[in-house]
């Protein structure tokens, strides 16, 4: 298979499935026109992450890494009347592009953008009120990852579902020579250590090229 296929299946699947709407594409368009790279989760990837945030009945859900707030969007859908998430954000641009979408998705009172380095905001979220969350995507900067997995391991009762975003990486992961891949494969050292969460690697191929996720659920 070729990646055009990987891509013409992407969108057949799509269109099946309704994996996007109007707002949703409107959301990737506005995105666009700002100037974010178009680095957000798949449209059929969003879907997962709604399912999954459904499936665990998710209330509370963490998120690192907001973009434009596309995969936030996805995951606020999930939430029942009165569930929080919670996006971290590093770049204002992003968080401000991202707070016109999510308004735009009718979202903003489930939705919170904190802008900042994730790893400066963590910190603050027990002052917010949060001690757990039901759910945690991770997608920010990749070398921080091991870190992020220690906040999300603080941030977790049992049952937390824990998923973490490119961690394939073209199959770059398994060279243990490859600078870019460190921050990835130390959080995967991690997890191969800690008995507290229980985790797999699912590779994925599609209109955003090869690459995986990490779904674990805490003990
Ligand atoms: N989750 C988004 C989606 O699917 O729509 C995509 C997130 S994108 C892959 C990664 C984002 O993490 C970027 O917007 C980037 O600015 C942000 N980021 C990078 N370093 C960060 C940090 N230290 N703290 C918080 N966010 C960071």
């Amino acid at each position: 298979s070729t990646p055009e296929q990987w891509n013409d299946i992407d969108l057949y699947f799509k269109t099946k499935l309704h994996t996007s709407d109007p707002v949703l594409d409107s959301i990737l368009k506005a995105n666009t026109e700002a100037g974010l790279p178009a680095i957000d989760v798949a449209p059929n990837q969003g879907k997962l992450l709604y399912l999954l945030a459904k499936l665990a009945g998710a209330n509370n859900i963490l998120e690192l890494g907001t973009l434009g707030g596309y995969s936030s969007i996805w995951l606020g859908r999930a939430l029942p009347e009165g569930g929080r998430l919670v996006t971290l954000e590093l770049d204002e641009h992003h968080a401000k592009v991202a707070e016109e979408n999510i308004r735009k998705a009718g979202l903003e009172n489930k939705v919170e953008v904190i802008v900042g380095p994730a790893l400066d905001t963590l910190p603050t979220l027990k002052e917010k009120g949060f001690t757990a969350f039901d759910f945690i995507f991770i997608d920010a900067d990749k070398p921080n990852y091991p870190h992020y997995l220690k906040w999300a391991l603080n941030y977790s009762r049992s049952g937390t579902v824990i998923i973490a975003d490119n961690v394939v990486r073209k199959g770059r992961v398994i060279d243990p020579e490859d600078a870019s891949v460190q921050g990835i494969r130390q959080f995967v050292d991690l997890l191969s250590e800690d008995t507290r969460i229980d985790s797999t690697a699912v590779q994925t191929v599609g209109s955003k090229g090869y690459d995986g996720f990490i779904l674990g659920i805490v003990k």
